[in-house]
């Protein structure tokens, strides 16, 4: 028989490794420099990749992608698991020990269902890692513009923020738009580096939909919850393909065949492309403000029929 675990964990867990190791090796660089990783292999410049490069110094990279591995690591190990246990039905749900005693194998899947799940709680929830990487997307460019909306500061003292701010997005704003390939691909396998230069165009479209975001919403985009997720959840796809490539690329330069390699990158990278699509799709169209109203009346009880039945107290 087929090993279902071994199928999923084929897809996530080289990824998840690499992630970790990206994210150490982005520990050792010293602020304000500008390197290659290199950690075991080299090719993706990070500066290059990450959203908004120019507002955010090396210190800030570490704090965010060490959250973006976070996020999308447990994530992946849930879905693995809970994919996992589906695939073997009843039997996945059983404890290991009610298996034992019946005498079959006793693989640990609903064990590892639930200490899996656990991961997306401790350490940082899943939805406060996503806040916390808005943050710190956001922050820099809160700073830089956010006064000259402050009505409660001097007007002299804004207009001198605004103009401040003008300079610097008349330059940073122009640079989103310009076809700059992501640099050091010399040498890296060609299915890879499109996957690459994919990621660095996405990721300079990712900062342009933050930025006109900040230019509707201004400071109170902090409160756009959904629409942030979205933009981090393209953001850590976006870092998440960079890696795979990256550790690919890495294992080719090892030696590993490339019918070992490739196919599991390219299948990951195409999957990832057709959901970042849809989450900047959902940028544009989507329910948020039906669904923000319809909270809004459940919290105000005006649902109550929909709860009878339902909904009651576990005393
Ligand atoms: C028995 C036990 C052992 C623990 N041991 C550890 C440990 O060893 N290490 C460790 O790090 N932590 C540990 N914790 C704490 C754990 O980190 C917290 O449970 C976790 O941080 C979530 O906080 P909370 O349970 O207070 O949930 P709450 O803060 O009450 O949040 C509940 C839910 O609401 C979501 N939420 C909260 N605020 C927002 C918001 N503004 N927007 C959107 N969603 C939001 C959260 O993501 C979560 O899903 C332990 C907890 C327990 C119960």
């Amino acid at each position: 028989m087929v090993r279902p675990e071994r199928l999923l964990m084929a897809r996530q867990r080289p990824l998840v490794e690499r992630l970790c190791r990206l994210v150490a090796a982005l520990g050792d660089v010293q602020p304000g420099e500008v390197v290659e990783v290199r950690s075991d292999c080299g090719i993706i410049r990070p500066e290059r990749l990450l959203i908004d490069r120019q507002c955010a110094p090396v210190e800030r990279f570490r704090r965010r992608e060490a959250a973006l591995a976070k996020v999308w690591g447990t994530e992946a190990a849930w879905r693995c698991v809970d994919e996992c246990l589906q695939i073997r039905g009843g039997r996945g749900y059983e404890t290991a020990s009610s298996r034992r005693q019946r005498g079959e194998s006793a693989e640990p899947v609903e064990r590892m269902m639930r200490d899996s799940r656990i991961n997306t709680i401790f350490e940082g929830s899943s939805e406060i890692m996503r806040l916390f990487i808005a943050r710190e997307a956001l922050d820099p460019h809160l700073k830089k513009a956010a006064g000259a909306l402050n009505s409660r500061l001097p007007m002299g003292e804004r207009l001198k923020t605004a103009a401040r701010a003008g300079l610097f997005y008349a330059g940073w704003y122009p640079r989103q738009w310009l076809p700059i390939g992501p640099g050091g691909l010399t040498g890296m396998d060609s299915k890879l580096a499109r996957h690459v230069a994919w990621a660095a165009r996405n990721s300079r479209r990712l900062a342009r939909r933050l930025f006109h975001s900040m230019a509707r919403y201004g400071p109170k985009l902090e409160r756009e919850q959904i629409l942030l997720g979205r933009y981090v959840d393209i953001g850590t796809d976006l870092f998440a393909m960079a890696a795979t490539c990256s550790r690919a690329q890495s294992l080719l330069e090892q030696g590993t065949p490339r019918e070992q390699v490739l196919p599991l990158a390219d299948f990951f990278c195409r999957e990832t492309r057709l959901r970042i699509r849809g989450r900047f799709r959902g940028v544009r169209q989507n329910n948020d403000r039906r669904g923000y109203r319809l909270a809004r009346q459940v919290l105000a009880d005006d649902l109550l029929w929909l709860e009878s039945g339902i909904v009651g107290h576990w005393d």
